[in-house]
């Protein structure tokens, strides 16, 4: 991919509240607990387009923010592993459970977006998603970034 000289990129802020817990966690994190999250998602593309913009930050919030509304947002995420937490959960409030292969780490929902979420939604486009943050505290966070 060529990219613009200077590079131009965007970036989109979506927030969601969720629950989730570290399994095995040394400390307080292995308990079921909750966050707002801030997902900030960043774009390129080897053209602006007509109207002189990488994409149109409301493009982001239909296909990345519907996807994190639908699947995330108000969801208990978990470890498959924690499967029978999960099914207690779902029984007793009928809420959305996603499981990920792997502990629900910033690091880990951040890679999840980034790698198994974002390219099918702007495939077919020149724009791709190039760093995508994930603040699971205002004081933490994890970056997954194109190489
Ligand atoms: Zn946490």
């Amino acid at each position: 991919m060529t990219t613009l000289s200077p590079r131009i990129r965007c970036t989109r802020r979506l927030e969601f509240d969720a629950a989730h817990r570290v399994m095995e966690h040394e400390s307080k994190c292995k308990h079921l607990h909750g966050h707002r999250y801030v997902i900030e998602a960043t774009f390129e593309a080897t053209a602006l387009d007509a109207l002189d913009r990488v994409i149109d930050f409301g493009v982001i919030k239909e296909r990345l923010g519907h996807w994190v509304d639908t699947h995330w947002d108000h969801a208990t995420i978990l470890n498959v592993k924690d499967a029978a937490l999960g099914e207690a959960i779902a029984a007793q409030t009928f809420q959305k459970i996603y499981y990920l292969n792997g502990n629900p780490t910033a690091e880990k929902m951040a890679e999840y977006l980034f790698s198994e979420i974002c390219p099918s939604l702007f495939a077919g486009s020149d724009v791709r998603c190039v760093r995508l943050r994930l603040y699971e505290t205002p004081n933490c966070y994890a970056d997954v970034e194109a190489p």
